[in-house]
């Protein structure tokens, strides 16, 4: 099976798994475990913030950032096709009380600087003032779409004139820094605090950080306590993040394969795909017999795993555990899918 689904798929490598047995733990509720603390002080230098919190999953990173950084009864301006907004079961509403305002980014996933200032509301007393700004980068529904700095330095001008926190959902944060060859802290500077995962493309088994100014992320700490997300001896688990953190210009060969794919089968029958940017292909299949769901079972006969990613959009998605071979060996399986 060639598992396309996501670059989640990724199993730890021999490396992480000698890092995993052989790390040094402590209880990190504690803030006692070594592995976690350095883990924490490397991922906050990486990306150019004061500090940096372990967190189990990008979701819980999001929802922290979320809670340390607004009042219940506010309300948080969120792209319309965004995670934070569509895919964490309305996570903002249940545990920070807070009133999701979504603005379409349309097929790039970004809003612009005057929708953005539109969107923003007032301190008054019927409304639910703006307590939170936030952008995905890179847009996975958007296909992978890496946003260069200066269109988020736009949105975070704006957002400091209205002295209101920025907030970048960088679950792939890496994946657009390799693919527009600038420093991963350069694309963090325009935002306050910053989540990127690391059990993505990075191939960690397990977690993904927020990092931001120390004062809030001393507040997101407890948010995570909050939602019963202190670990313990997590330095098991961390240990792994930092061999994929120190890897993480090797997604450049994700982006090569996923263009590869791309262009491949873009030749098939009626396929059409888009034109990646980092590691996420998308194949539009409303040419074809197939509505998504169908493309995927045909798909996954032929031993391809693929994401239904709409009505008619189908996702693929490139990671470390595919090489050359694989990617050649997956076109002629969806050659065969569409014959
Ligand atoms: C995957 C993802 C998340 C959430 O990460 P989990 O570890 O699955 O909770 C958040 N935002 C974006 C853009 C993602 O792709």
């Amino acid at each position: 099976m060639i598992d396309l689904r996501s670059d989640t798929v990724t199993r730890p490598t021999e490396e992480m798994r000698t890092a995993a047995a052989e790390a040094e733990v402590g209880d990190d509720v504690y803030g006692e475990d070594p592995s976690v603390n350095e883990l924490e002080t490397t991922a906050a230098s990486l990306v150019g913030k004061e500090a940096a919190m372990y967190v189990p999953s990008g979701t819980m990173g999001n929802q922290t950032a979320a809670l340390a950084q607004t009042e219940q009864a506010t309300s948080m301006v969120v792209e319309a096709q965004s995670h934070i907004y569509g895919w964490e079961c309305a996570g903002l509403a249940v545990h920070g009380g807070l009133q999701p305002v979504p603005i379409d980014g349309g097929p790039d996933g970004l809003y612009g600087s005057e929708e953005l200032e539109a969107a923003i509301v007032q301190p008054e007393s019927h409304r639910a003032a703006t307590g939170l700004i936030a952008v995905e980068n890179t847009h996975n529904r958007a296909g992978g779409i890496a946003h260069p700095p200066d269109a988020l330095g736009a949105l975070a001008d704006v957002a400091a004139e209205h002295e209101i926190p920025f907030h970048l959902d960088g679950a792939r944060l890496f994946n657009a820094a390799v693919a527009l060859d600038v420093d991963p802290a350069e694309l963090a500077a325009p935002a306050d605090t910053v989540m990127f995962c690391l059990s993505k493309g990075l191939g960690a088994p397990v977690g993904s950080m927020l990092a931001g100014p120390e004062s809030v992320i001393e507040d997101a700490r407890r948010a995570r306590r909050l939602l019963g997300g202190g670990m313990r001896q997590a330095g098991i688990i961390a240990a792994p993040g930092l061999v994929a953190l120190s890897e993480w210009q090797r997604l450049e060969e994700d982006h090569l394969r996923a263009a590869r794919l791309a262009r491949e089968i873009g030749g098939i029958g009626d396929l059409i795909t888009s034109d990646p940017e980092t590691n996420i292909v998308i194949v539009d299949v409303s040419r074809t017999r197939y509505d998504a769901e169908d493309f995927v079972s045909a798909l996954a006969d032929e031993g391809v795993r693929a994401l239904s990613f709409g009505p008619e959009r189908v996702r693929l998605c490139t990671h470390r555990d595919l090489d050359d071979d694989d990617i050649a060996s997956a076109v002629e399986r969806i050659r065969s899918a569409v014959a």
